[in-house]
């Protein structure tokens, strides 16, 4: 903060909070704010009917609640005082960001993840734990798809979707965030929601899976075929795998972040396909599924020990077939990239 020029930092919804504190706000319309001044004790702003659930950390803030009828706004305007430069956490509603502002107008404002993204890109052993434990249960998933135990012939995509996400919650996590179930010509789609159309025989299927565990998120993807894959796909497969190990192997401390996304992508321009690899490389995972570091390309940041993200390219060839193969990836305490995912990465034909 005092590098950056921050007087204060206020910490509402969002990871940015039970990052620093354990303590999780309600997405409500009572308002939960952490006000934190760079050289004075910090105190947490919370409804009085949440307050019980505020586990105190020490003296690492005093909890200040707000009965129904007083002012929270109020309450946090008179702890920021005079400050001048305001970091407001980057997931605060803007219901109470305009009203915050309102009640400081000489303030000027910034998201506070100028002083926290740098901080929580960097994971320290118990968060690389709770990384390597999430990674480990989204695999134990993807090997029951690889291995044909989830069918997919003849199933709509919902519902192979619906299943992996039980499936993710059988080994452990508490939350399900997403499970991309793409077939045929959708898994052209990288993001695609699954829908009604039925898989069928024949066809690429792009699975993207992922949740919480513990508080820390997995992320995984891994693309079967339905049947005898046809040359043109198997080219295209092994393409995305080279060029997924070739990110990994560059993503050492020391190299860039964006040096990582050139890795991947100089393989798939060299086989041609370098239009269709249409998203960045990766992004960093810890609390939330997406954080920095960005694996794209003008991101300069060198990689540390520490850095956690995702390695995750693809080529995607409208209206026929795409192919995506995920994995998380942490700068080890060596400088070498360790890949938290071990499920297999070589071609998974599906019979059922
Ligand atoms: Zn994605
Ligand atoms: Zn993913
Ligand atoms: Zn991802």
């Amino acid at each position: 903060m005092a590098d950056l020029g921050i007087d204060v930092v206020l910490l509402s919804v969002g990871a940015d909070l039970p990052w620093l504190t354990g303590y999780t706000a309600m997405p409500l319309e009572r308002l939960t704010m952490l006000v934190l001044p760079v050289d004075a004790p910090a105190t947490l702003v919370v409804p009085h009917l949440e307050a019980p659930r505020v586990e105190p950390v020490g003296d690492l803030f005093t909890i200040r609640p707000w009965d129904e009828t007083d002012d929270p706004v109020a309450a946090v305007a008179s702890l920021v005082g005079a400050a001048a430069r305001v970091a407001v956490s980057d997931r605060t509603w803007a219901a109470f960001v305009l009203r915050l502002q309102e009640a400081m107008p000489e303030a000027r404002w910034t998201p506070a993840s100028a002083v926290t993204g740098p901080l929580r890109a960097v994971k320290d052993p118990d968060e690389v734990d709770a990384l390597a434990r999430a990674s480990a249960a989204a695999d134990r998933v993807a090997a029951q798809l690889l291995a044909g135990g989830i069918a997919l012939i003849g199933r709509r995509e919902a519902e192979v979707s619906r299943e992996i996400a039980d499936r993710l919650r059988a080994e452990g996590h508490q939350a399900v965030n997403f499970a991309i179930v793409a077939a045929g010509p959708n898994s052209a789609s990288p993001h695609h929601d699954a829908g009604e159309r039925v898989i069928g025989p024949g066809e690429a299927v792009v699975c993207d899976f992922g949740g919480t565990l513990d508080g820390y998120c997995s992320d995984i993807t891994r693309t079967v075929f339905t049947g005898s894959p046809p040359p043109a796909f198997v080219e295209v497969y092994e393409v995305v795998q080279d060029a997924q190990a070739a990110g990994v192997r560059a993503a050492q401390a020391g190299a860039s972040a964006e040096d990582v996304d050139g890795a991947s992508r100089a393989r798939i321009a060299a086989a041609g396909y370098g239009e269709f690899f249409i998203h960045r490389t990766g992004h960093g995972i810890g609390r939330e599924e997406h954080e920095d570091p960005y694996l794209v390309s003008g991101n300069r940041t060198l990689l540390a020990p520490g850095h956690a993200f995702s390695i995750e390219p693809g080529i995607y060839l409208p209206g026929q077939f795409g192919v995506r193969i995920e994995d998380i990836v942490v700068v080890g305490g060596d400088g070498t990239p360790r890949p938290l995912n071990q499920a297999d990465h070589d071609l998974a034909v599906v019979e059922a």
